[in-house]
C-alpha cells in the first residue's frame, strides 16, 4: 500500500533553495530591504521550506487569511485551519512590489526572501475569536496574534535556511523515504511537546498494535514558559523508546514549528503537516494542543467531525484519557476501565513538577524510572536558579541544544522582552470522573504557613494485597511531599 499523499492533491512543495540557486538568492538578498521577523514567522518559513506546509508557496494574502480564519478554507478551496502570515508595521516602510530579506537573528539571520504582492490590515480580534475561540490575551497563541504589527504582508517566499535544528529534525521527504524503506504504509504520528509518561506510552502502543509504526514527532520550536526544553525532552523520550518499545516500531523525529496552543484548530494543523510527513493517522488524546482551560477535553477530537469530508487524507485516532488502574492491574482508559477514581493513578502536571523538583520519585505506574531520572536532574538544576525555568523554556531549538547563538528567553528583535508567562501555571482541569487525588482541587497546594497540617498522601490508596510493579530496579513509593510554606 502506498503512503498517504501530500496535502492539497499535488506533490510535496519544499520552498528551500539548494546549490547554485541558494547561493544566487543569498547574494541577491543582500540588496533587498530587510524585515525582521518573529521566531513564529521564521519557523513557518522553515515549515514551508521543507514542504511540511505543502501546498503553500508563501505567506497568505487577505482572501486566504480571511477564508482560513472563518471557514478553514483558502481562496482556492484547499482546506487550511490556521493562518500562516507575516506582519509588518508602518515603520518598516514595506510596499507592494518590494523584495524583502526576512531576518531572524535567533536563527542566525537571513531566513528567506519574499516578493510582496499584497499588504493588508489585520483584524486581530477576528483572527483570535475564530482561530483560538477567545480574545483573552493571556492565551499564549492569542497574545502572539495581538503582538503582530499592523499589516500582514503576503507573497511567495524562497527559503534560504533551515535554522540549525538538531539531528532529530527531519524533512517530510525524508520521513516518507524512511517509511518506505521500512515497508511502512500505515503510520500514526504522535504529537508531543512534553516528556512521555506511561499514559503517552500507552497511546503510542495502542497505535502500534494495529499499524506499521508510529512517528513520535516532537515540536522543536519555541515553547511557553514552564514547558520542558527540547534537549531534556529528547533525552527523556529516547530513554523511554530505547527501553520499552520493540525495535523498528518507532521513529523519533522533530519538526521546526512553534506552538500556538490553538487546541482544536491546531490539532487540524498538526494533521495537515503530518499528512505531508507521510502519516496516515494522527493520535489525538485529550486536550490536544490546548492550554489552560480554554478548550474542552474532547474539542480537538470533535473538530475532525465538523470539517467537510475529504478535507484531509489523514485520519484522527481518538483515544480517551489513559491512566494506570490498580484494580485493572495495568494501563486503561475511561472506555476500558469500569472502576472508580480511587483505583486510578492520576497525577496533575503541577504535582509531577513539584515532586520531581523536590527530588521525589514518581510511581513506576505513572512514569518509567529511566524517564524520571532525567526529569529529576533537570528540575533539580532549576532549583539553584528558579528564573532559569522561564529562560530555558523560551529557548529556540538551536540554543537549547547548544547549537545556536542568541540570548536565551528573548523573542526576535522587536518583540524582545514582551513575553509574559502564559497561563501555564494553571493546573489542567480535571476531567469528569477524574477528580481523583491526582487532580488538586481549589487550594490543593495544601495548607500554608505556620501551623499548617501535613497533607494526606497524594497517591491513590492501593487495594489490599496490591503488588507494585517492578521496573528494573528496587523502587520505593514517593514520600508525601512536604507542605509548602
Ligand atoms: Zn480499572
Amino acid at each position: 500500500m502506498a503512503l498517504v499523499p501530500p496535502h492539497g492533491g499535488g506533490a510535496l512543495k519544499p520552498l528551500l533553495l539548494t546549490g547554485a540557486a541558494l547561493e544566487a538568492e543569498k547574494k541577491a538578498a543582500a540588496g533587498y530591504k530587510k524585515l525582521e521577523i518573529t521566531t513564529r514567522e521564521a519557523c513557518d518559513c522553515f515549515m514551508m521550506g521543507i514542504g511540511a506546509f505543502t501546498p503553500l508557496d508563501g505567506f497568505m494574502g487577505q482572501a486566504d487569511w480571511k477564508g482560513v480564519c472563518a471557514d478553514m478554507k483558502m481562496a482556492n478551496g484547499v482546506f487550511w485551519p490556521i493562518p500562516i502570515t507575516c506582519s509588518a508595521g508602518d515603520e518598516d516602510g514595506v510596499n507592494v512590489g518590494d523584495k524583502l530579506a526576512l531576518i531572524c537573528d535567533e536563527f542566525g539571520g537571513l531566513i528567506a526572501t519574499m516578493n510582496v504582492t499584497e499588504k493588508y490590515e489585520i483584524d486581530k480580534a477576528f483572527e483570535a475569536k475564530n482561530v483560538f475561540r477567545t480574545e483573552d490575551k493571556e492565551h499564549p497563541g492569542v497574545e502572539k496574534v495581538y503582538e503582530q504589527k499592523k499589516y500582514n504582508l503576503a507573497g511567495p517566499i524562497k527559503v534560504l535556511s533551515e535554522g540549525g535544528f538538531p539531528e532529530e529534525y527531519m524533512r517530510p521527504a525524508e520521513t516518507r523515504a524512511l517509511f518506505e524503506e521500512k515497508g511502512w504504509s500505515q503510520v500514526a504520528a504522535f504529537q508531543t511537546r512534553n516528556p512521555m509518561h506511561r499514559s503517552h506510552e500507552h497511546l503510542v502502543k495502542i497505535a502500534i498494535e494495529t499499524l506499521d509504526g508510529v512517528l513520535i514527532h516532537q515540536i522543536l520550536g519555541k515553547l511557553k514558559a514552564g514547558d520542558i526544553p527540547a534537549d531534556v525532552r529528547v533525552g527523556a523520550i529516547n530513554a523511554l523508546v530505547d527501553n520499552y518499545f520493540v525495535k523498528n516500531t518507532i521513529i523519533t523525529k522533530g519538526y521546526p514549528m512553534e506552538m500556538r496552543y490553538g487546541g482544536p484548530r491546531e490539532a487540524l494543523l498538526h494533521a495537515v503537516f503530518r499528512q505531508n510527513y507521510g502519516c496516515s493517522y494522527l493520535i489525538v488524546g485529550r486536550d490536544h494542543a490546548g492550554v489552560g482551560d480554554y478548550y474542552g477535553p474532547f474539542d480537538a477530537q470533535k473538530i475532525f467531525n465538523e470539517i467537510p469530508e475529504g478535507s484531509l487524507q489523514i485520519t484522527n485516532l481518538n483515544i480517551d484519557w489513559t491512566f494506570h488502574c490498580y484494580k485493572c492491574g495495568g494501563m486503561a482508559s475511561l472506555r476500558t476501565c469500569p472502576h472508580g477514581k480511587e483505583d486510578r493513578l492520576l497525577l496533575s502536571g503541577t504535582m509531577v513538577r513539584k515532586t520531581l523538583s523536590e527530588g521525589g520519585d514518581l510511581p513506576a505506574e505513572f512514569s518509567r524510572p529511566e524517564v524520571v531520572k532525567i526529569l529529576q536532574a533537570y528540575y533539580q538544576s532549576l532549583d539553584a536558579a528558579p528564573a532559569a525555568l522561564e529562560r530555558r523554556a523560551g529557548l529556540g531549538p538551536g540554543r537549547a541544544l547548544g547549537r545556536g547563538p542568541g540570548p536565551a528567553g528573548r523573542g526576535c528583535g522587536r518583540r524582545a522582552g514582551h513575553r509574559r508567562p502564559g497561563p501555564s501555571g494553571r493546573p489542567a482541569r480535571a476531567p469528569a470522573g477524574m477528580a481523583g487525588p491526582g487532580w488538586p482541587g481549589p487550594g490543593a497546594a495544601g495548607p500554608r504557613g505556620p501551623g499548617a497540617r501535613r497533607r494526606p498522601s497524594p497517591w491513590p490508596r492501593r487495594p489490599p494485597g496490591y503488588q507494585p510493579l517492578r521496573v528494573g530496579r528496587r523502587r520505593s513509593l514517593p514520600q508525601t511531599p512536604k507542605p509548602q510554606g
